[in-house]
């Protein structure tokens, strides 16, 4: 026999009947097998690709993952990748906090839009377009790098180049590094803003040179990059960055379909009492147009209305148009993509397959999930609290992050799993079950399925109005959940001069305290002639002479009388000590 593994191709999901026959052994066997590895799993139960592989593994087999069909439902209906027409770019702003990009978002918003009938932009949707020498741009109108990663872990590359802000008076800072690192592995283009090059201590020299320290080396320095000084209190460069931009973007020959079925990636999501839901959206590709039935995420609508970044109704919006959209039946979650399809009809079903094929992924991840719950467990003295963490808009999820991360001890922190828009949702409470947490609402709602899984699986689901109140519960179940720290005192130490009384579980013993002193109800630990510790005790009563006393000081003989186990002898040595226990507080 060699040790070459047959080869075995395995779908995406399969129950351990199927496994055991894929691989003709009995069940039995491959039960077996999943217990060994942690998971707990029956006949029928699911297993996800991986946790298969490894059984088979095992079992002598090397398995390789079945080429799925090609997502034949969204295929259908997805526009053909055509080249199309030219496209506005969409920059992201991102940087160091309090470094400007906010600023600039505004002075750019400012000077640049060209207000229509309605005399500018009213309310605020999260992108905007301007126009440039007869050009368009769009901005996410969301800095931080929270959007940007939240659209990215979805998978969608919505950033075409992104804006890279750093403070000429303070230079590189962590977020700055984090930015520019985000959009290394993002792929995207960089063009690096200088702000506040109108203060006095601007250094622009010292950026650059730091920026050369991370590998961002503008032409002056004999590097490619591309860096520009910007002020958003005079304005000055703002037009050159604009022009870097487009400039940029023209590298990227960014193209899409005007016409056709769109598609659009979720920017913002929130509820309205009086609309129901509404969600900006970036048009990707495609014409979105009123009236359009589409899918997004595990639920269809139909777009009922759609105003455009100025506030102004729209019929329809094209490629790197962001539109302010209503008609869902739910939220949808930011980073989704949104797909128009033909008909109602071809809505429902896709939603119907993509349920089902939602449903045999959780069970196969809850079995997985199982083996790698049990080994945190045993392998984590931390006390960390996982939350799955929904709110109505990006801004308090952004502010509720920055709180929770303040909440932490020594001994454990809040952890936030998974975080997303909109309604608690089943998926959330299923979420919050595969990593034993609980799910965290802020201003959201908790849909009936949620409700009963959450019931049916006791996972609890906190709803909030008011941040302080959130981060108040979280703190408590936190410090809760860590218990009071111990805090031991030495009081003062003693020679066990007579034994009185001996009896299993007490003493009474004549001691002569040598140093410091003893208290009632003191932890007594004992020492023999080696030092090594023989055990402990509480101190239940003192005596001087015949007369009961609080406490016992250096220097003078007294009797104690002492609840232990400890096998103490004569000449034995005692230490007292002051146990208190103290809430734990945070860092
Ligand atoms: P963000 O946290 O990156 O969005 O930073 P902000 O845009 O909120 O700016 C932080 C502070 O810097 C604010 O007090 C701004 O007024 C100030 N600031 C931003 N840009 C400039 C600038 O170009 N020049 C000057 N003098 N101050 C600026």
């Amino acid at each position: 026999m060699t040790d070459e593994k047959k080869q075995l191709v395995l779908p995406g999901v399969l129950t351990v009947k199927e496994l055991a026959e894929l691989i003709n052994v009995p069940v039995t066997t491959v039960i077996k097998q999943l217990l060994g590895n942690g998971v707990l799993a029956t006949i029928n139960d699911n297993l996800d690709f991986e946790t298969a592989a490894v059984v088979a593994d095992d079992l002598g087999f090397e398995a390789a993952l079945e080429p799925t069909e090609t997502m034949s439902e969204d295929s259908a209906e997805k526009p053909k990748e055509v080249a199309g027409e030219p496209r506005a770019p969409i920059v992201t702003v991102m940087g160091h906090v309090d470094h400007g990009k906010t600023s600039l978002l505004d002075y750019i918003r400012k000077t640049k839009v060209v207000e229509g009938e309605s005399g500018g932009i009213t309310q605020h949707i999260g992108a905007y377009q301007v126009d440039y020498n007869g050009r368009r741009i769009t901005f996410l109108d969301t800095p931080g790098h929270e959007a940007f990663s939240t659209i990215r872990a979805q998978g969608t590359k919505v950033t075409d180049v992104a804006i890279l802000v750093v403070a000429a008076d303070e230079g590189i800072k962590p977020q700055t590094i984090e930015a520019i690192e985000l959009a290394r592995a993002a792929g995207v283009p960089l063009i690096v803003a200088i702000t506040k090059i109108d203060k006095p201590e601007a250094n622009v020299m010292r950026v650059e040179q730091e920026l050369a320290a991370h590998n961002i080396v503008t032409e002056k320095w004999g590097g490619k990059d591309v860096v520009i000084g910007v002020s958003a209190k005079t304005g000055q460069g703002v037009d050159e960055l604009l022009e870097l931009v487009l400039l940029t973007a023209d590298l990227a020959e960014l193209r899409a379909p005007a016409e056709g079925l769109a598609e659009g990636v979720v920017i913002e999501s929130k509820h309205d009492p009086k609309v129901g839901a509404l969600a900006t959206l970036l048009i990707q590709r495609g014409k979105l147009q009123v009236g359009d039935p589409f899918v997004v995420g595990n639920h269809f609508g139909k777009v009922k209305a759609m105003e455009d970044y100025l506030g102004k109704r729209v019929k329809q919006a094209g490629p790197a148009q962001p539109v302010l959209v209503t008609g869902f039946t739910a939220p949808p979650s930011v980073g989704e993509v949104l797909a128009a399809v033909a008909s109602d009809k071809t809505a429902r079903e896709i939603i119907a397959q993509r349920n089902k094929r939602a449903t045999s992924r959780q069970m196969s991840v809850r079995t997985s999930d199982l083996a790698r719950l049990a080994s945190q467990i045993r392998s984590s003295q931390l006390h960390h609290i996982n939350i799955v963490l929904k709110a109505d808009v990006q801004g308090s999820l952004e502010a509720i992050k920055q709180q929770l991360e303040k909440i932490k001890t020594d001994k454990g922190q809040i952890r936030i799993v998974a975080e997303g828009l909109g309604n608690i949702g089943e998926s959330d409470v299923q979420s919050a079950a595969g990593e034993n947490g609980f799910v965290v609402g802020f201003k959201v709602a908790v849909s009936p399925s949620a409700r009963r899984t959450a019931k049916k699986d006791d996972i609890k689901v906190l709803t909030y109005d008011i941040i302080y109140e959130l981060t108040d519960d979280l703190t408590r179940i936190l410090l809760d959940s860590i218990g009071p720290e111990k805090i031991e005192t030495s009081m003062g130490r003693a020679t066990i001069l007579k034994i009185f009384r001996d009896a299993r579980h007490e003493k009474i013993l004549g001691m002569k305290v040598i140093s410091g002193k003893a208290q009632l109800g003191n932890t007594v630990r004992f020492f023999n002639e080696n030092k090594e510790p023989i055990g402990e005790g509480e101190i239940k009563l003192i005596k001087r002479v015949a007369e009961e006393v609080s406490e016992a000081t250096a220097g003078d003989d007294f009797g104690f009388q002492i609840v232990t186990h400890a096998k103490v002898k004569e000449g034995d040595a005692a230490e007292f000590v002051r146990v208190d226990y103290r809430k734990v507080s945070l860092k």
